[in-house]
């Protein structure tokens, strides 16, 4: 009762209402700089707080973002690439029909400052380095171009024992995030079948055999991957991409579930 008359109250002064809300953020931003001031998400070097920005000048020079030319397929830099199709060899070598990933688009090279990056976001579980690893995948020159072709944000899935031994899930965090600032929705439509072997320790041929079969797709999210994914990308969600040997395989179980062009973000490419 009390609280159908206070909502009676605040709808005949909506203006004072969102007025008193939005002053209240204000003074509690203005403490919060006040008492926190901003400092750098990785070396806590103090920020500039009107620059809004989440790393220092001396960590963001360390971060090489993807730059023009790069393999139109798999977004290596350091690479030979074809002068008509804008491909690496790798690239150009494999079969476009039997790879079931279209793209590969990492914001950076894995070198510098990225690694340690990732290693403090997962291992050392500091979650809140999801939002300045985002920032990354999304400085990919063609995120802007592709996101309003984007259905959904599906992460690459963790077991759930490991991510009960973690915590979280690295690439549901940083889809979470990425959809924060899109708008694109994150479907969680992939899970693992099994528990597989860390695949870092492994080589090519291994690592298809300790993932063979390794995904499966979420049978109430068919639908929408049906619909949606007719005309538009569904974009998974990863890290780092390696061999690419996960997404592949992801894309493959996204496939057979009825998306047809899927593409994978990732902060970095091996
Ligand atoms: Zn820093
Ligand atoms: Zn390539």
């Amino acid at each position: 009762m009390k609280q159908a008359a206070a909502r009676r109250i605040f709808r005949l002064f909506p203006g004072y209402w969102n007025d008193l809300t939005l002053s209240l953020k204000e003074l509690w931003e203005a403490s919060a700089t006040l008492f926190f001031p901003p400092v750098c998400y990785y070396c806590k070097a103090p920020l500039d707080s009107r620059a809004g920005k989440k790393l220092c000048p001396s960590c963001s020079e360390k971060i090489v973002l993807t730059e023009a030319p790069y393999c139109l397929r798999c977004s290596k830099t350091d690479v030979f690439l074809d002068e008509e199709t804008l491909l690496c060899p790798d690239c150009r070598a494999k079969s476009r029909e039997r790879d079931p990933l279209s793209r590969v688009l990492a914001g950076s090279r894995y070198e510098a400052l990225v690694p340690q990056l990732i290693a403090k976001f997962k291992y050392g579980r500091c979650r809140y380095l999801a939002d300045p690893l985002a920032d990354i995948i999304m400085k990919h020159p063609e995120f802007g171009v592709l996101a309003p072709h984007i259905a959904a944000f599906v992460p690459v899935p963790m077991h759930w024992a490991r991510k009960l031994a973690r915590g979280f899930d690295q690439a549901e965090d940083l889809a979470r995030e990425l959809s924060r600032r899109t708008g694109v929705p994150v479907v969680e439509a992939l899970k693992r079948a099994r528990y597989n072997k860390p695949q870092a320790s492994l080589n090519m041929k291994e690592r298809m055999r300790n993932l063979g079969g390794a995904f499966l797709c979420d049978k109430k999210k068919r639908a929408f991957l049906k619909r949606q994914g007719r005309d538009k990308l569904i974009a998974l969600v990863d890290d780092v991409c390696t061999t690419g040997t996960t997404a592949e395989l992801c894309a493959r179980a996204l496939k057979r579930a009825g998306a047809r062009n899927i593409v994978l973000f990732c902060v970095a490419k091996t």
